[in-house]
């Protein structure tokens, strides 16, 4: 006889996710995330990733990977103060300061993880955290981990931001201001001059999650702060590894003082295992890839063009984007998630995002294009988006 609970409650509300049609199944991938992919059986045209550089797949990461399997095994076997610290962990540890023009980077698990760990361990009871109002979910679980203060200013409104400054002056120890470096749902970038500018004027710290930056802005994908020139002016600059370096983890930049604070208490290096050498000699494999050329970032924005102004021609609205991220606004919620299934049906995975992700009445979906899209994949796409526009009366 089992002895566990019914989990009524949880059926209970289950039940009424299927009423309120936001129950969803999870499509199933059975290919490696590439450009054209086999989704729940089908051969579609993949613009649903985050995989930019088309790394994911890449032979040189496959590769590197495979020779730090045989060399160092499967796992780390142990949290870094343990004995999980391998050579290979320290060594990219220095190749992404490197990257990034910083003294020194702390390397996590996941880009959440380094949220979490890093927010948590760098603010206490005295501090304010000022946060943009579209942040992503890790840095608001971080800040929630912080005994600060929190405050929202609205999304990339300065106004908004001087405003919270100047009532919150002296009344903290230290303030720190996050923001995103490029915010996923739009594709725009933040105004991080000005933040900078602000932080400086009012003496606040400065946060910049760059998660879909890296890889993608600046030089060669040094992120946010290169692209705008401000190297040495942003305290903690936090790098995404699974996004377009394609594989896993994350790590934030900054100065050495910041490097040995984390090394003592950011509690998911201290309480979780270490990065698999899997792991570590791909992303190795791919920012160097990165510091040998600008191939791969020049691709991914000549795509993002190409798309842009296919899409555009056709006469559909894509927002403010400053990025290869491409919204297609549709509006309405249950219009948008029809047109997402239509285009799949016509060959085409772009994800349906609506309300709460976004405000209510700017469904869209969205097009994430990559460095590894063929032309003639772009052009397919377009042709369905064309097709099923005209059919759902949203293209004259
Ligand atoms: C995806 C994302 C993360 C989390 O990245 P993972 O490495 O997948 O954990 C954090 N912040 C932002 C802004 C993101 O877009």
């Amino acid at each position: 006889m089992s002895n566990v609970h019914e989990l009524t409650f949880l059926k209970e509300n289950i039940e009424q996710l299927k009423e309120d049609g936001v129950y969803r199944q999870l499509p199933v991938l059975e290919t490696a995330n590439k450009g054209e992919v086999i989704l729940n059986g089908k051969s579609v045209i993949n613009l649903s990733s985050n995989n930019y550089l088309g790394f994911t797949n890449h032979p040189r990461l496959k590769k590197a990977s495979i020779e730090a399997i045989e060399k160092y095994g499967a796992g780390s076997g142990a949290v870094r103060t343990i004995i999980g610290n391998m050579d290979i962990h320290e060594e990219l540890e220095e190749l992404l300061a490197k990257f990034k023009k910083d003294e020194r980077a702390f390397l996590y698990q996941s880009a959440f993880n380094c949220n979490i760990g890093t927010i948590s361990a760098i603010t206490d009871a005295k501090d304010l955290i000022i946060s943009d109002q579209l942040n992503h979910a890790s840095i608001i679980d971080g800040s929630r981990l912080s005994n600060a203060k929190k405050a929202i200013f609205k999304h990339s409104d300065m106004d908004s931001l001087e405003e919270i400054l100047k009532e919150s002056r002296g009344k903290y120890k230290n303030t720190l201001i996050i923001t995103d470096g490029v915010f996923s749902m739009d594709g725009d970038i933040a105004k991080l001059p000005e933040i900078v500018e602000l932080a400086e004027k009012y003496g606040a710290m400065t946060y910049v999650d760059d998660s879909h930056g890296s890889g993608v802005l600046g030089e060669s994908g040094r992120g946010t702060i290169d692209h705008f020139g401000l190297h040495g002016r942003v305290d903690f600059s936090m790098g995404c590894l699974s996004k377009a370096i394609g594989v896993i983890g994350g790590y934030v930049s900054g100065t050495e003082a910041m490097y040995e604070w984390l090394s003592h208490r950011a509690r998911p290096s201290l309480f979780s295992t270490s990065l698999p050498p899997a792991a570590i000699g791909a992303i190795t494999e791919a920012i160097n890839m990165l510091m040998e050329s600008t191939e791969y970032t020049d691709k991914l924005w000549e795509n993002g063009n190409y798309w842009k102004s296919k899409i555009g021609e056709l006469g559909y609205n894509t927002g403010h984007s400053e990025t290869p991220i491409t919204p297609v606004i549709i509006g309405d919620e249950a219009k948008t998630m029809e047109f997402s299934k239509k285009l799949l049906e016509n060959g085409v995975f772009a994800s349906a995002i609506v309300f709460p992700t976004v405000p209510k009445g700017t469904g869209r979906v969205r097009c994430m294009v990559s460095a590894e899209h063929t032309k003639d994949q772009l052009d397919r796409a377009a042709k369905a988006f064309e097709k099923v526009g005209k059919e759902m009366n949203i293209l004259k």
